[in-house]
Order: structure tokens, then sequence, then C-alpha cells
């Protein structure tokens, strides 16, 4: 028993002689502390399994790791732990110091997994309610975290006990990110998960249509196999963001498979590219700063271009195109061209960064270039296709811009 030296016979004023009391005050102040050094709480949902959540979640995580947040992954998906496998940390045991768990170790990023409780990977664990609530609140509060700028949730799939206790246990989470797949059912049950983050108070911070589209493995082309869209009509329908497509991508498999994240492995394909934009969702939603008046995530996007398409050559451009985009509804509030001055090395960065400009869509560019912008906080993408600047952003919006190499990398 805990007691503050009285034994629990209330001599003192804290306890009041009541040992179970005490140890609750305790434990309550315990959970506070470590909750209070997490910087963000997001949580993973779907209405069902299958539909990427886990991959979707560790991708997430190693994204916001990539951009130097402090990251933590907590895979409570009972039924089907897949994180070690993910990110191949199979066979790793969970050890402790000072009565809390040590995560694992996957470069920064800090895992905690069910997975890590199994003996061996096919291994099923049946679990009796109250046994499952316990290991959740755990596996949250008993873990030497330390100080995270973000953890990342991969909840049971559906709506019942089990990701109730997550987001109970979390106590006030930033938001749920839902993860769906353009198949009617799947649409039909991510509802569900919408209402349940309302019935909870737990924002949303947008919905992921996973496995939309197919991207072919031989020329890279995303083919609409499936119907896709879904997601979006959906998200649209409840109101809610709509973070993007992720083509189903055989590269997606072999990464799983290899337990490497794609966003590491397959940094240039659609498929990186709309994660990267979930990761950037959510910093958007959880570090927008609350007391601003633009509640909105506005962008401006400059494309540079020479014959009205885009141009391979950043710093030889004719023009370039700003787009005011409204982040969240993702659409294009504004095109304008504007001619920059004639060139000069490091100048263009600067110039445009006058503009306000906060990301750049190019066919290639140099890599002064790209560092001048790395500094300044502008968001870079290369290899662009070579068509009109406006399908390009609009595609790059959808989710569905297919990039390939930095042509001017020289
Ligand atoms: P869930 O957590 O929803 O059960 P997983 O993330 O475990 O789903 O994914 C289920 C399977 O689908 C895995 O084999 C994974 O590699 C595969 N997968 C997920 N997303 C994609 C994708 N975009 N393209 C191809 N395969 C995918």
């Amino acid at each position: 028993m805990t007691d503050n030296g009285c034994g629990g016979k209330g001599t003192c004023t804290s306890c009041g002689g009541d040992e179970g009391s005490l140890d609750k005050f305790l434990e309550s102040i315990a959970k506070e502390e470590a909750l209070a050094r997490i910087g963000h709480k997001i949580v993973v949902l779907s209405g069902k399994g299958g539909v990427g959540k886990s991959t979707v979640a560790v991708n997430l995580a190693v994204s916001l790791a990539l951009s130097g947040k402090r990251v933590g992954l907590l895979d409570v998906d009972i039924h089907g732990p897949s994180v070690p496998k993910l990110l191949k940390l199979e066979g790793k045991q969970l050890e402790s110091a000072n009565g809390k768990l040590i995560p694992v170790g996957y470069q920064s990023l800090k895992v905690i997994s069910i997975g890590f409780l199994l003996d061996e990977a096919d291994d099923a664990i049946i679990w009796r309610g109250p046994m499952k609530a316990g290991v959740i609140k755990q596996f949250v509060e008993d873990v030497a975290w330390g100080d995270l700028d973000y953890l990342v949730v991969d909840c049971p799939p559906g709506t019942g006990d089990e990701p109730l206790s997550v987001v109970q246990t979390l106590g006030q989470a930033d938001g749920a990110v839902v993860v769906t797949t353009p198949q009617e059912l799947a649409v039909a049950d991510v509802r569900k998960s919408i209402t349940f983050c309302r019935q909870l108070k737990l924002p949303v911070i947008g919905v992921v249509e996973n496995m939309s589209g197919f991207t072919c493995p031989h020329c890279g082309e995303v083919v609409d196999l499936f119907k896709t869209g879904g997601g979006e009509a959906m998200a649209k329908s409840m109101n809610v963001p709509f973070l993007g497509r992720i083509p189903l991508d055989p590269k997606v498999v072999n990464a799983g498979d290899d337990g490497t994240p794609y966003v590491y492995a397959y940094s240039k394909t659609p498929s990186a590219a709309s994660l990267e934009r979930v990761a950037d969702s959510v910093i958007a939603a959880c570090e927008t700063d609350a007391n601003s008046e633009t509640e909105t995530v506005s962008m401006k996007i400059a494309v540079p271009t020479s014959d009205g398409q885009v141009c391979m050559h950043f710093g030889h451009c004719e023009e370039f195109t700003l787009f005011d985009v409204d982040g969240k509804s993702k659409s294009i509030q504004k095109a304008e061209k504007v001619t920059p001055p004639p060139h000069e090395p490091g100048l263009l960065p600067r110039w445009l960064g006058e503009r306000g400009v906060n990301m750049v869509i190019a066919g290639g560019m140099g890599s002064r270039a790209q560092g001048l912008f790395a500094e300044a906080g502008v968001k870079v993408v290369t290899g662009a296709p070579a068509e009109d600047p406006e399908s390009v952003v609009t595609k790059y919006l959808a989710g569905s811009l297919e990039t390939g190499a930095n042509v001017c990398d020289h």
C-alpha cells in the first residue's frame, strides 16, 4: 500500500483514513504527470479491420518523426497487432525499469505494441473485457514515454469497448484520423466511427481513403480499378476534412513485408506523398494556434512554368503560377501568374518567400534552392509532370499527383 505516513489510519489530511482513496489519488496524479509529457495524442481508427489502419498509423508516426517531431507509437490493436511486423520488431520483448515499461526503439520512434507480449507472432490473445481495459490503461499510463510531441495510437477496429477504452484512457486526445477504403461497406462502417468520435467529443482530424486506385508496378500510373471517391464524398456529407487518397500499391505490401515503412523505402511514390500530406494535416490540426483568427490552413503554392506547363528547371522558368489554396476544403481559391526577376543563384527562394509562398511544386530543382526552401520552412515537391499547373495542383490536393525523378538535381 502507498500512504502518506499515517498508515491509512486517518492521521494525515491527505488520505482521510481510506487506503484505497489515497492509492487512487496518487495513481491519478501519476497518470496526469505521465500524460502531461505527451504533447499531442492522435488516434487512428477504422470502421473495420484490413483497411490499412496499422499501415497508416505506422507511416504517419514515421512521417511525423521525419519532420523532426518526438514521436511514440502505441499499438493497442488487441486482435491483430501488426506494428511489430511493419517495423521489423517481431520477437522484441518489453522490459521495465523503475516500475515503467520501456518502449522499443525504431530509429527515433518509441514503440509499444500488444504484439510484444506474444511469445510467437502467430499466438492469439484471448482477453476478457476487464483484462483488455487493464492492458490498454497500463500501456498508456505505465510506460516511460518521456517527453513526446506526438503519440500515435493504432486502435482496435470498430466502435466497441476497445477503442472506447483507448479514447477514455487517453483523456483528451487531439483528434482522430479515420481510415477507410472506397468499398461501400467500409464506408458505411466508417460513418459509425465518425459518430463514435462525436459522441466522445473527439475531434475528427480527417478521413483517409486507402487502397483508392491502383499504382501500376510497371509504369507507376495510378489506375482507378475499383470505385474511388466514396471516402471523400462521405467526408463531405459528414462535414469532416478529407485528408486524401492512398492508392493500392504493391510497394506498400512489399514495404510492410520487409518491415520498412514505405515513407522511407519508397519516398517518391504517390502513396508516400499522400501519407506525408496526412502528417502535414495532423501537424496543422494540432499546432495551428487555437487563438488565431485563421481557422483554416491556407497555403500558397508556387508552380514554375514555361510555355504554360510545369517547367523542368525551376531556376530557368518563364513565370510562376501562384495558387491560393484553402487547406480545409483543399480547393484552389485564386490563381495568379507572376514573372520572376532574372535568374540569379539563391534569389528565387527569397523572392517567393516575400510573396507568402509556403509550398513549391516543380519538375526539377537544384539542391541549393531546395536547401534554402527547407531553411525557410517552405515545402518542396519535385518530379511533377510537364502538365498544366492547375491540373498538377488539383491532383496534388486530391492526393493523386504522381511524381517522378528530380530532373534538375544538379
Ligand atoms: P488494418 O490495420 O486496418 O487491419 P493493415 O494496415 O494491417 O490493416 O493492412 C492490411 C493489409 O493491407 C497489409 O497487408 C498491408 O500491407 C496492406 N495494405 C494497406 N494499405 C495498402 C495500400 N495502400 N496498398 C497496398 N496494400 C496495402
